[in-house]
């Protein structure tokens, strides 16, 4: 709740984020827009309550929320420099909406963040039939500023040296559960607010399970684990993955599958720079998973966005027809799964440059 920047850290330009949204009204059709994502008006007004909608036109902007924010609402988006109005209203009063619409003609809604019965009790109370927009704050989110990639950086740096706490107990008798405990104990004890996302420790068999959930099996000599978690810092979120196999030798398949997805994630990440095709990027790492026979192990896209939320714009698949941009913060995650073995998945979060990339979560990949 506190105001400000934590110490260290680059203040967040929110003050600049409402006119950059007015900028994309028109363009979309629209001369006003409802924002009902709770993490979109965040973003736009630095107000971190859980019930509100923003509205935004050319000249006004006014949080509508309830008693609960009655001092939260004003203290956080004064304390973010966002120009935004606060009118505090009984739980589910629309009234002041259909006021501030009275002198618009199109009015927009986020369409992949309302639901149908709220779009229908709005379409009855505004003087014109609402108009669907897709994405207008999420595509601003996209371009992370400096604050951002600080606190992105720091929540990464915080569960780098989780991992290193808590990776001298990732041994033969292990359990999954216990581990991801302990990883979320260290990221807390760490200095994050929170995790960035429920933690995933899985081991032998489990982790040919992309999204596998941490059990109770004591984890054996040549297992293979997969560890993937993240770290929140100021509402910024960090994503990583490391791999690594219990005990024994440094070859046979285990070993095999382990060089395999780091040649692969390797390869992706050289690709990384603005102006780089997105999609590019899903081909790098498949290539080289198909070149090593593993091309069908290789079942989920490479990557996504990590921001506010921890997978946002831009998605990195087969399927993405954008091109990176500099200042776009995104994760490289090639995985190879052989069911009833196990399997590896290779993860970090990395901001695009004009050149390149800079590789925030740091860990070592020699584990
Ligand atoms: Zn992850
Ligand atoms: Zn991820």
């Amino acid at each position: 709740m506190s105001a400000g920047s934590p110490a260290g850290l680059a203040p967040l330009l929110v003050g600049e984020r409402l006119d950059s949204l007015r900028g994309l009204l028109d363009a979309a059709g629209v001369d006003s827009l409802l924002v009902t994502s709770s993490t979109n008006i965040r973003y736009l007004t630095g107000f971190t309550g859980s019930a509100g909608s923003l509205w935004v036109d050319v000249d006004r902007a006014v949080l509508v929320t309830d008693g609960r924010y009655r001092d939260q609402a004003p203290d956080q988006t004064g304390a973010a420099g966002a120009v935004v109005d606060v009118v505090v209203v009984g739980g589910g009063d629309r009234s002041p909406i259909a006021t501030l619409a009275g002198g618009c003609s199109s009015v927009g809604l986020e369409a992949g963040s309302i639901t149908w019965a709220e779009q229908r009790r709005l379409a009855e109370l505004l003087p014109s039939t609402p108009l669907a927009t897709d994405g207008l704050v999420e595509g601003l989110r996209e371009l992370k500023d400096e604050g951002e990639v600080d606190r992105i950086a720091a929540a990464a740096a915080i569960a780098d040296r989780a991992l290193a706490e808590v990776l001298p107990s990732i041994q033969d008798g292990a359990v999954e559960e216990e581990i991801a405990m302990a990883l979320d104990h260290a990221v807390r004890s760490g200095g994050a607010s929170d995790r960035a996302f429920e933690t995933i420790v899985a081991a032998g068999p489990n982790s040919a399970r992309p999204h596998a959930r941490p059990g109770t099996r004591p984890m054996l000599d040549g297992d293979l684990v997969v560890c993937d978690f993240g770290a929140m810092v100021d509402g910024y979120r960090s994503d990583m993955t490391r791999s690594l196999r219990i005990g024994g030798t440094r070859t046979g398949r285990a070993a095999d599958l382990l060089g395999a997805v780091l040649d692969a994630q390797l390869a992706g990440l050289a690709v990384v720079a603005d102006g780089v095709p997105i999609a590019e990027v899903d081909t790098a790492c498949r290539s080289s998973l198909e070149a090593a026979g593993l091309g069908d192990a290789f079942s989920h896209g490479t990557g996504h966005g990590v921001g506010l939320d921890i997978h946002e714009g831009p998605a990195v698949s087969s399927t993405s027809t954008g091109t990176l941009l500099a200042g776009q913060v995104v994760t490289v995650e090639p995985g190879a799964y052989l069911g009833g073995f196990g399997g590896v998945r290779w993860e970090d979060t990395v901001l695009v440059t004009a050149d390149g990339h800079r590789r925030l979560t740091l860990s070592p990949k020699e584990l």
